[in-house]
């Protein structure tokens, strides 16, 4: 989560928490929560308490790097998250998350099951051509509104008439009670103070309890969101004592969550979740890829994109003058929506259209220049050539067989979806040059650069251990929306597209795809690893657990299926069919 606060609320918050103390529960705010400690959380479960059959509690930690996570646990540093949870359950060793690899889009779909290109959620900012409709979801005032734009069941709505609770993420569409935390949270996010963010989260289950208490019945889902860690590494990096200090705050937090369900006897009826939305890199260099694009001559759009309701026509207005609009979304992903000479938003231009884009902004005057040097100016090798430009990729989303190009300076990739007997299939070919996914390095992965078409969980287990894991089969689902951008360009390792944080994610790198991922509880065995899943999973595997049952009017909506079998008996991945 990345939030700008606009000053003027944030005084606001703090004379609102100055002049009303928050009801009830305050000892949980101070409480002394460590290791070695019996749980400092102060809530009772009165005997009357109806627990449902297969109650789950989710942590969603945000922005957890895997490499940083699996070292300090390693070095004994997570000491609650790994008795808990790890030494209780089934470790998922490479968990891929869904692209593009930012809070709004992942955490969508970690509660739908649905990738973000069909949630329309296609990350913290997005800009619709079709529709002209904008959205940043970093704002204190728009950040709610991302409940009214999932396309799609969430997984509260999906539970039906099982009670659910939320603290904090603004993505609990039909949940039964969702706890915002301003009063708490707010405050202590706004003065940085990131230890106590955390443990206001945590403090809440006295909430649920007391509420429990009060309608006879817990909740069959609880989802406990900590964004303090992604706030730390964007700040000060992922290699700084502040970031590694609150991953242990988590683990604490964990830890403090775990021994009260214990002494409450509630422990061993639980299924306890641990995920992040994605990872996190440093960036210690930057590219202000908005000038470098303006400077080629492009009418950017510069105004934020903010979608508090507006008229139509307004709208059309708004987007009327710029042809280009670069979205920068959590510093190292930037989307590129472009708009021909003389045609509106809804037109959407060819690959061939986007590299003559830069010719036509510079008027005769470029054309000119281009004829006499004898080279044509070709905007998708001019962001290619940037530093700090990894690679480009261009969706065409094309009918029946939507292709997506990947393009690097010194090679270039073709990736197409075929739909055959209602299954997708997918092939990678190498088009040109290098290939900018490397895959030829990796035996398993060059098997399936055959020309021919393999299913997603083909690619998904032949590329896990890559530097750019389950790619061919999640870039043509993030561009199957037109708000994935026509042209995204994502960074290099060690650089962004921002200025001035250290740390970043929404590129396509190993240690921003890769996450952690636990599952421990009923049924499931202890110590247990699984070699490798999807992040997406975690809604279908929730909904089986809890329901029982797996109704395909439910599940044949998901983008991918349950993982409750292999969590079971996760020896062996084996290829599924699906
Ligand atoms: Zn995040």
């Amino acid at each position: 989560m990345t939030c700008h606060r606009h000053r003027a609320a944030a005084a606001a918050i703090v004379a609102l928490a100055l002049l009303l103390p928050a009801t009830g529960c305050i000892q949980n705010l101070w409480r002394d929560p460590g290791g070695g400690k019996a749980t400092t959380l102060e809530f009772t479960i009165k005997k009357d308490v109806q627990i449902p059959e297969r109650p789950v509690v989710i942590f969603l930690c945000d922005g957890l790097q895997k490499k940083l996570f699996d070292e300090m646990l390693a070095a004994g540093e997570l000491p609650h998250i790994k008795h808990y949870l790890i030494d209780r359950g089934v470790y998922v060793e490479n968990a891929v998350t869904s692209l593009p690899t930012v809070t709004y889009a992942d955490i969508t779909a970690l509660s739908t099951g649905r990738y973000p290109g069909h949630t329309g959620i296609l990350g913290n900012k997005w800009f619709d051509p079709e529709y002209l409709v904008s959205q940043d979801y970093t704002e204190i005032d728009t950040m709610a509104l991302v409940s009214d734009d999932i396309r799609g069941p969430t997984v509260y709505e999906l539970l039906d008439h099982e009670k659910s609770e939320v603290v904090l993420t603004q993505i609990n569409r039909g949940c039964t009670r969702f706890y915002e935390n301003w009063m708490r949270a707010g405050v202590a996010w706004f003065f940085k103070m990131f230890r106590r963010v955390s443990m206001s989260t945590t403090a809440r289950l006295q909430n649920t309890a007391a509420e429990a208490n009060r309608d006879k019945r817990w909740p069959s889902l609880v989802t406990l969101y900590y964004p303090s860690t992604d706030e730390a590494a964007h700040l000060y990096g992922v290699d700084s004592p502040r970031y590694r200090e609150l991953i242990r705050v988590f683990d604490v937090e964990v830890g403090d969550a775990c021994k009260a369900f214990e002494k409450e006897g509630l422990l061993e009826r639980l299924m306890l979740v641990l995920v992040t939305d994605h990872g996190m890199v440093n960036t210690p260099r930057h590219l202000d890829v908005r000038a470098a694009v303006s400077r080629m001559g492009a009418k950017l759009y510069t105004k934020q994109l903010y979608e508090l309701p507006v008229h139509y026509w307004s709208r059309v207005d708004r987007f009327r003058s710029p042809d280009t609009i670069v979205l920068v979304d959590s510093y190292r992903f930037a989307k590129l929506y472009f708009r021909l000479p003389g045609l509106s938003w809804n037109h959407r231009p060819t690959l061939e259209e986007i590299r003559g884009l830069e010719a036509g902004w510079h008027g005769w005057f470029g054309l000119k220049s281009a004829a006499r040097s004898g080279e044509r100016l070709d905007l998708v090798k001019e962001l290619c050539a940037l530093e700090g430009v990894m690679f480009a990729a261009y969706g065409d989303r094309g009918y029946p067989e939507p292709t997506v190009r990947i393009i690097a300076l010194d090679g270039a990739g073709l990736i197409t979806r075929r739909a055959e007997n209602g299954r997708k299939l997918y092939r990678y070919q190498v088009t040109e040059g290098r290939d900018p996914l490397g895959y030829a390095d990796s035996s398993a992965a060059k098997a399936l650069l055959d020309g021919q078409f393999h299913t997603a969980d083909q690619w998904l287990a032949a590329t896990i251990e890559t530097e750019h894991p389950d790619l061919v089969a999640q870039l043509p689902e993030m561009f199957d929306s037109p708000r994935a951008g026509d042209l995204c360009l994502f960074a290099k390792p060690g650089w962004d597209f921002g200025d001035g944080n250290r740390g970043g994610h929404g590129g396509l790198t190993r240690d921003e795809t890769i996450v952690p991922m636990i599952f421990a509880g009923p049924g499931l065995p202890r110590g247990a690893r699984l070699p490798y899943a999807r992040t997406v999973s975690l809604t279908p595997t929730i909904v089986e657990h809890i329901r029982g049952e797996r109704s395909p009017e439910i599940f044949h909506r998901f983008d991918d299926d349950s993982l409750l079998d292999k969590l079971r008996a996760p020896g062996q991945n084996g290829p599924s069919n699906n």
